[in-house]
């Protein structure tokens, strides 16, 4: 999501680029790029004429005109800017002060609510919360059972109507559950509701009632982010029909061009919560419009990856390579470079990974590409080394790289690669250990 806009978006800047002062002709170019790149991106009509309005103000103000760098000011200003139509601050979860905090979603069948709970469930219980799951979605024939092999997957209580008893009444099993919950010490209740493959007032009616019912903390819109245009119009659809405290956008990591996302928070006045970004249980986070923000400007997620890298990475050990390399003793051996590629690994999918890092978008190609049995070669052959042509592999010769490349079934020319790659990738480790930035990282600067 967001490669083309993001790429459109890094056209713009690289133009303006070296532009000691900016005239009236670069910003009205500038302001016509960044349009059409939103529009690309199927953002919402009023939200681009707002958007380029903005920014095309700011950058005739005094923040550019006096501004060192012109053009690093206007993509200061175009991240803000993005920030606000994103929706400003992260939105947290608003616990109830006594009794269990309910929340509510709802949303279009299909939309990835039923997931969405389990996803839900498992990060507040990583808060250390004791959330109860509650199938109050009866309409779908497979809808209770998909949610209860969900809460087994995350390990959290469903909530779900008896066999003959209660079924076809999701208001009286979701009024029980908030019951259950009392009874069971259970923080947090989630009710899945019904969604139906298009609005209608039917399924708009149930949600309130549900709603009335139970009086959520929170209700949360549940959304796919690759249904462009029209995930807007539902939103505004649910927004009059049920009403709602926050959006959850879904399926992120599809290859729409994420123009709902961006529109979303600024058409319903309501913000973004939470977003979901595949299919695993934990590919679900807050949604940091400062991040998503700085992702499309390809600054890189560094926060979320460090958090990720935090939760996945042994302490230890990275704190020891980070050691290593800070003194730029050059120690960095070949088993580091393994151990690293194998935590890379770890982390998650890598092309996913390398899409946070700043100045990575040029290379998204590539990182698509990446087969990540690459690591497991590059294994094979770092363990056909001696220990002490892993510590330096200046050692290794001619004729040993044969017999490596014999001993790991690879060829020669893998071997040389793998090699010069891992000085490469020294080098790299070096400038960053003192602090020289990324190469090649577009606009900021360091
Ligand atoms: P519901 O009808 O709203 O309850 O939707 P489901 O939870 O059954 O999800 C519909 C489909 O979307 C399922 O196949 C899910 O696996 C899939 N899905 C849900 N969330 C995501 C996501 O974040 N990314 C991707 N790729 N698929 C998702």
């Amino acid at each position: 999501m967001f490669a083309t806009l993001s790429d459109r978006l890094a056209d713009t800047f690289k133009n303006l680029r070296g532009k000691g002062r900016l005239s009236e002709a670069d910003i009205d170019a500038t302001a016509r790029e960044i349009r059409i790149a939103l529009l690309e991106a199927d953002v919402a009509l009023p939200v681009v004429k707002e958007f380029v309005a903005a920014v095309k103000e700011r950058a005739r103000g005094e923040e550019v005109s006096q501004a060192l760098n012109p053009a690093q000011q206007i993509v200061k200003i175009v991240d803000e800017e993005l920030v606000e139509i994103l929706g400003g601050e992260t939105r947290r979860l608003r616990y109830a002060k006594t009794g269990p905090t309910v929340i509510m979603l709802a949303g279009l069948q299909g939309a990835g609510k039923t997931t969405l709970a389990a996803k839900l469930a498992l990060w507040l219980k990583e808060q250390g919360k004791t959330p109860l799951l509650v199938a109050a979605d009866l309409q779908r024939p497979n809808a209770v059972n998909q949610l209860q092999v969900n809460g087994e997957r995350v390990g959290v209580p469903v909530f779900a109507p008896e066999p003959g008893n209660g079924v076809g009444d999701p208001v009286g099993v979701a009024r029980a559950s908030v019951e259950e919950a009392k009874r069971k010490l259970h923080d947090v209740v989630i009710v899945d509701t019904a969604g139906r493959l298009g609005v209608d007032a039917e399924l708009m009616q149930q949600a309130a009632d549900i709603r009335d019912a139970v009086t959520p903390d929170e209700v949360l819109f549940v959304v796919d982010a690759m249904i462009g245009q029209d995930a807007v119009t539902t939103a505004q659809a649910f927004l009059d029909g049920v009403g709602y405290d926050g959006v959850v956008l879904t399926k992120l990591d599809g290859d729409a061009r994420g123009g709902a996302a961006l529109s979303i928070a600024k058409v319903t006045g309501k913000p973004v919560m939470f977003a979901s970004a595949g299919e695993k249980m934990t590919d679900f986070d807050l949604f940091h419009p400062d991040r998503m923000a700085s992702r499309i400007l390809d600054m890189g997620d560094m926060l979320t990856l460090i958090e990720q890298a935090e939760k996945t990475f042994d302490q230890e050990q990275a704190l020891k390579a980070a050691e290593k390399l800070a003194g730029g003793k050059g120690d960095f051996t070949l088993d580091d470079f393994l151990e690293q590629m194998q935590q890379v690994r770890k982390l998650g999918s890598l092309s996913k990974i390398m899409g946070m890092l700043p100045g990575m978008g040029q290379f998204r190609d590539q990182l698509e590409n990446f087969d990540e049995r690459e690591i497991d070669r590059i294994q094979a052959i770092i363990q056909s080394m001696t220990p002490a042509e892993r510590a330096d592999p200046k050692l290794i010769d001619g004729s040993r790289r044969a017999r490596i490349a014999k001993g790991s079934g690879r060829q020669v020319s893998d071997v040389n690669q793998l090699v010069d790659r891992f000085f490469e990738a020294r080098k790299m480790m070096q400038q960053l250990a003192r602090g020289g930035g990324m190469p090649g990282m577009p606009g900021m600067g360091g």
